[in-house]
This record gives structure tokens, C-alpha cells and sequence, in this order.
């Protein structure tokens, strides 16, 4: 059986985050950590100031940190941003007097193993050697709408795991196919499987997601023993249906037990109601149980593509990071849509709010 809490935490108060962070750890019975090391993996998509809903709100960070060293564990925080460095996000959330007093390790996850797994597409994968050497993964995602996956939850989260530039790479693998990129994300959560992943849907994100988007007080937290059940159950609650997380309906389609309503545990559920609803990307979803000649002419003709507004300032971040190469930066910054794989990479991780979705029929 998996667990899922959940608590209403209408603001980013100290003393509510760690007395619920308390109250699942006593039960996991993670009471003496002394000596173990534990790996932080927060949401650090990109610098940016916290009251924009686009990291993991450094108070979660704080409250959990200072939980794990009262229990006495070595604490490690990595992450592999899309765009800049881990320590430019820190800096920029205003954590790092915080992790040099409480004597927490900063990873880039620049150290990487190739390493054997039972993947449903990959058979091997590069996980970070602090990620491997850890004895718990403690996964802090961040409650965001997300052009691709629709969501971004404790599953998605896991792709930060992955290291510069083999995102890129990942991503140009699974091409067009969302259900490609879904069966990795899906081979990364079963090759780490973190045991404590974290919720931070206190101020999450809707609408443009998970960085152009506006901010939303959800109001609540939730903190799960599996990260595919917890982003089950927090489909329930937003009232999406899992078909429509690719991973997660890719998950359903396998028969995954994760996924099962019947074997997921809530505590807490009926405090939580989301009204109204969460607002999603201007992005349609394909049902990919569709013959491939039919998903592709949907893909081709009736799905939103990213374009470039007059706010470009030309900087070439979403050039560099484009995995396909579909953008050109002239006098006007251009996008190849004939090329382009619909990642949305760039819309992303630019930092103008220049990249909209535009609906292409025909
Ligand atoms: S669209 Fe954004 S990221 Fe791309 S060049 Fe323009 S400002 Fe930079
Ligand atoms: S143009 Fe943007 S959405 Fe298209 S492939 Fe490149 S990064 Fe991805």
C-alpha cells in the first residue's frame, strides 16, 4: 500500500510545513539519521525569485533541511537546472547563508554513472553519482501547469535528475512522441524511486506553465511514499483525469500498481478542494492509442506551436537549448515549425515571456 497526506497549508509558515514534514517522517520511522546521507532534489527550473511560482518555495526547502539534520543526516541539495546553474538559483532564492550554516552540500549532478536498468524504452541511463551514493532521495517538486506533460508533480520532477545537455538528447529521442518522452520519465521514476517525495502546492502555478504561468494559492501540501500514486491522487484532486499526464496514462496502459486507486492510501484528502479549476496551457492533448499516421496528422495540423512575440530581447537562450535546432536568431528571433517537436523547451526557460502558444490549423 502507498501513502499520500495531505494538509491545507494556506501560506508558507514554518512551524505548519515542518509539523506535517514531522508527521509523515515519524511514520515512515525515519527517527535516527545519523550519519545517512540525504539528497535533496528540489524544482530549480531556472533562477527566479520565489513569488513567481517557479521553484520550490525555499521555506519547504528550509523546513525539510532542518528536519533531516535534527535526525541527523547528511544533507546534499542537487538539481540540474534547465537553464543556468544550481547556484545561480540558490542565490537568486536567497538559500545560500541558509545551506552553508546548516552545512548542506551543493551538486551540480555534473558527476554521472551510466547505469544498467530494467527500462521500459532505456536500458541504460546517466544518474548522478551523489543521486546513486545517497540512501534517501527526497523529492520537493513544485505544483506547475507544464506545456508537454500537462502537469509537472513528483514524477516530472525526477527529470532534474538528469544532467545538461542529456535532457536535450532525451528530448530529441522521443521526438514528437509524447508518450516516448512519458515512458522515460517513467524509466527515471523506476530506476530511482525516492521513498519521500514532497509536494510544494502551496503557491503553485497554472495557466503557461511551469514558468510563463500565473501564480495560484492551492493552498495545500502533500507528501507520498511513491511519486507516481502521489501525482495519482493529486489528479483526483485538481479533477484531471489521469489520461490526460501522458506519463501517468502511459503508467495506467502498463498496468502499473502505482496507478491503482485501490492500493494508494489518503490521509488527509477530504480537507483539500481545488475550486475552481486549474487553468491549462493553451495546448491540446493527443490520444495516442491512435494509429501513429493519425496522432502525427493531429500533431501536424491541429496542435498550438510555440511563437515568437515582440518581447524577444535576442539572447539565443532558447536557441542554445532547442534539442532539434528549429530556431534561428536573425533580426527576428524564427522558429522552424516543420522541425520544431513541440518540447517546448524554449518556451521554458525564456526568460521575457517571449515564446507564446499559438494554435495552428492548417
Ligand atoms: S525568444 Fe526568449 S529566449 Fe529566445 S531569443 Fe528571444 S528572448 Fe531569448
Ligand atoms: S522550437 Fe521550442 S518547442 Fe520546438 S523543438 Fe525547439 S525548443 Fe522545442
Amino acid at each position: 500500500m502507498h501513502h499520500v497526506f495531505l494538509k491545507r497549508i494556506e501560506k508558507y509558515e514554518k512551524k505548519l510545513i515542518t509539523d506535517f514534514l514531522s508527521h509523515f517522517i515519524s511514520f515512515q520511522g525515519l527517527e535516527n539519521l545519523r550519519g545517512e546521507k540525504v539528497l535533496i532534489k528540489p524544482n530549480f527550473l531556472k533562477p527566479s525569485v520565489p513569488e513567481r511560482a517557479i521553484i520550490t518555495h525555499p521555506e519547504v526547502i528550509k523546513s525539510t533541511i532542518v528536519l533531516f539534520k535534527e535526525l541527523g543526516a547528511k544533507i546534499i541539495i542537487g538539481d540540474s537546472p534547465g537553464f543556468g546553474s544550481i547556484y545561480k538559483v540558490i542565490e537568486k532564492a536567497e538559500l545560500s547563508d541558509f545551506l552553508k550554516r546548516y552545512e548542506v552540500r551543493v551538486s551540480d549532478f555534473s558527476n554521472t554513472k551510466s547505469v544498467k536498468i530494467k527500462g521500459y524504452l532505456f536500458k541504460e541511463l546517466d544518474i548522478p553519482i551523489d543521486v546513486l551514493e545517497s540512501d534517501y532521495l527526497c523529492n520537493i517538486a513544485k505544483l506547475k501547469t507544464h506545456q508537454m506533460m500537462f502537469l509537472t508533480m513528483a514524477v516530472k520532477n525526477l527529470y532534474g535528475c538528469i544532467y545538461g545537455l542529456k535532457k536535450v538528447s532525451y528530448h530529441l529521442t522521443a521526438g514528437r512522441k509524447y508518450e516516448v518522452f512519458a515512458t522515460l520519465l517513467l524509466d527515471i521514476y523506476n530506476a530511482l524511486k525516492p521513498k519521500i517525495n514532497i509536494l510544494d502546492g502551496i503557491i503553485g502555478m497554472e495557466g503557461n506553465g511551469p514558468s510563463s504561468g500565473e501564480p495560484r494559492n492551492f493552498g495545500f501540501m502533500a507528501i507520498g511514499t511513491d511519486a507516481l500514486s502521489l501525482d495519482t491522487i493529486l489528479c483526483k484532486i485538481l479533477n484531471v483525469p489521469i489520461e490526460q499526464v501522458p506519463y501517468l496514462k502511459v503508467a495506467n496502459s502498463l498496468g502499473l500498481e502505482e496507478v491503482n486507486l485501490d492500493n494508494i492510501k489518503t490521509i488527509g484528502i477530504k480537507d483539500i478542494e481545488i475550486k475552481p479549476m486549474i487553468k491549462f496551457p493553451p495546448n491540446y492533448s493527443t490520444n495516442f492509442t491512435l494509429p501513429s499516421f493519425i496522432n502525427d496528422f493531429i500533431n501536424n495540423f491541429f496542435l498550438s506551436y510555440p511563437e515568437v512575440s515582440n518581447l524577444c530581447r535576442s539572447c539565443g537562450v532558447c536557441k542554445k537549448h532547442c534539442p532539434v535546432g528549429a530556431i534561428t536568431i536573425g533580426k527576428k528571433t524564427k522558429i522552424n515549425k516543420k522541425v520544431c517537436i513541440r518540447c517546448f523547451c524554449c518556451q521554458e526557460l525564456c526568460d521575457f515571456n517571449a515564446i507564446k502558444l499559438k494554435r495552428r490549423l492548417f
